[in-house]
């Protein structure tokens, strides 16, 4: 009997891990540089939670969800996407009565029951972040900037940013009823999936990926003849601090995005370099989540970032090795076993990665063993070595050797001595 993991779900072990740990140390960087606070919310949250923030006629909810019953007959779900926790607990906390902006991220795996494909999975990890209580557009620009910022740490380039504006309760409406018009005689060329978005929310329409439905929408209303003045005025402003920062992005009118709390502001952020699943960033603003928890009117915007594809990014343009220990130990006889424990012990104390070999063995094989980790030095402990107080240090690498007194292997290996010289 072999066991493997789920279809759709992977173990990150090394050398990949790697990249994982220095993007999410990048983020954790740049967010503190942002006065943005990690939240860590449960995986497992009430069914209802999803529904009501994510939206009943969207692809998460309708197909994708984990969702089952607990041993105590709650629907509960393992979480899509992170938003919809974090104002859940924005609510539940009262988070609404502390100082605004409240900013606050998050790192941690999302479950979608999708089929599994490149950059598609059914557990896959998000780098979130989520803004509260400013509705000036300097706060998306921020929430952009950032996100930027986070991606250039991470050692990304050549992305591009793509915005729109959705309106708002306001004008949506008028938008809404210009794409009823104009899908209205068509409707039933379009696959049915967009015939069923017809219905419950035709801007979605305009995400559909079906090629016949692509060729079919040429030349449909663009959302931005439909902005009310306020709506306007929030995307200009965005737009113009974007500008005079330099950064650099495309309009794409028909980016709505597939969940359904976002109004005004939408942004993707996509790579040439990933094929059909090319967004390794999108976000938004949804100013009216907060309320639709029960919480008072609070302005918001956040992003997620998805961590597979911008890892298998970053590992198209670096080679990954294993990671190496700097010092093998290898003894000879008991005594000599015993002082190598402590020199290694005292290696790791001065922050040096230290190796032994673990019981009796030959010089030979146990220098062969230093060889196969890939240490950088071997310490060769004996008899002698004992007696004399001088251990024996081979460097694996370039050949040369010496003399180290016992007592003092630690600062030699983690201080600035030279043993090239
Ligand atoms: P897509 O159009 O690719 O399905 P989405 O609109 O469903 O994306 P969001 O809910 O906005 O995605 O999630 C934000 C980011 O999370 C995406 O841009 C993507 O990088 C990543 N992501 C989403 N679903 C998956 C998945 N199943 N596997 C891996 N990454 C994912
Ligand atoms: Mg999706």
């Amino acid at each position: 009997m072999k066991y493997a993991a789920l279809k759709g779900m992977e173990d990150i072990i090394a050398p990949d891990i790697e990249v994982w740990q220095a993007v999410e140390a990048a983020a954790r960087d740049i967010f503190g540089r942002y006065g943005f606070q990690e939240m860590r919310a449960p995986v497992l949250e009430s069914t209802d939670i999803f529904i009501r923030g994510i939206g009943q006629q969207t692809d998460i909810v309708e197909k994708e969800m984990y969702t089952f019953t607990d041993k105590g007959g709650r629907s509960v779900t393992l979480r899509p996407e992170g938003t919809a926790s974090v104002v859940r607990c924005f609510v539940e906390k009262n988070l609404h009565t502390l100082p605004p902006p409240q900013k606050l991220y998050y790192i941690g795996q999302m479950y979608r029951y999708e089929r599994p494909q490149k950059g598609r999975f059914r557990q896959f990890y998000q780098i979130g972040a989520e803004a509260f209580g400013v509705a000036a557009p300097s706060m998306d620009a921020e929430i952009i900037m950032m996100l930027s910022n986070i991606l250039q740490a991470a050692g990304l380039s050549g992305l591009n940013f793509e915005i729109n504006s959705i309106g708002c309760a306001a004008c949506r409406p008028q938008y809404r009823q210009a794409l009823l018009d104009f899908f209205g005689g068509m409707i039933n060329e379009y696959c049915p999936d967009c015939q069923r978005r017809y219905e419950a929310n035709p801007l979605r329409i305009l995400d559909c990926k079906v090629p016949r439905c692509i060729e079919l929408r040429q030349g449909s209303p663009a959302v931005k003849d439909y902005l009310c003045a306020d709506c306007r005025t929030h995307f200009e402003g965005l737009l113009a601090i974007l500008d005079s920062f330099g950064v650099s992005y495309t309009l794409n009118p028909n980016l709505v995005r597939g969940l359904d709390y976002y109004t005004k502001t939408t942004f993707e952020v996509t790579s040439e370099h990933l094929g059909a699943q090319k967004a390794v960033a999108a976000g938004g603003r949804y100013d009216r989540l907060v309320e639709e928890f029960g919480g008072p009117a609070t302005p918001a915007i956040g992003f997620a970032i998805g961590m597979e594809r911008i890892v298998t990014l970053l590992k198209e343009s670096q080679t990954l090795g294993p990671k190496t220990p700097k010092v093998f130990v290898a003894t000879l006889g008991s005594a000599a076993e015993m002082e190598g424990m402590k020199i290694v012990e005292a290696l790791r104390a001065a922050g040096v990665w230290a190796e032994q070999s673990y019981g009796s063995a030959s010089l030979k094989s146990q220098l062969r063993k230093a060889d196969r980790t890939g240490a950088e030095f071997a310490l060769i402990i004996g008899e002698n070595e004992l007696n004399s107080g001088m251990a024996q240090w081979k460097d694996m690498k370039k050949g040369g050797q010496g003399e180290v007194a016992i007592n003092s292997v630690a600062g030699f290996f983690s201080g600035g001595i030279r043993t090239d010289e």
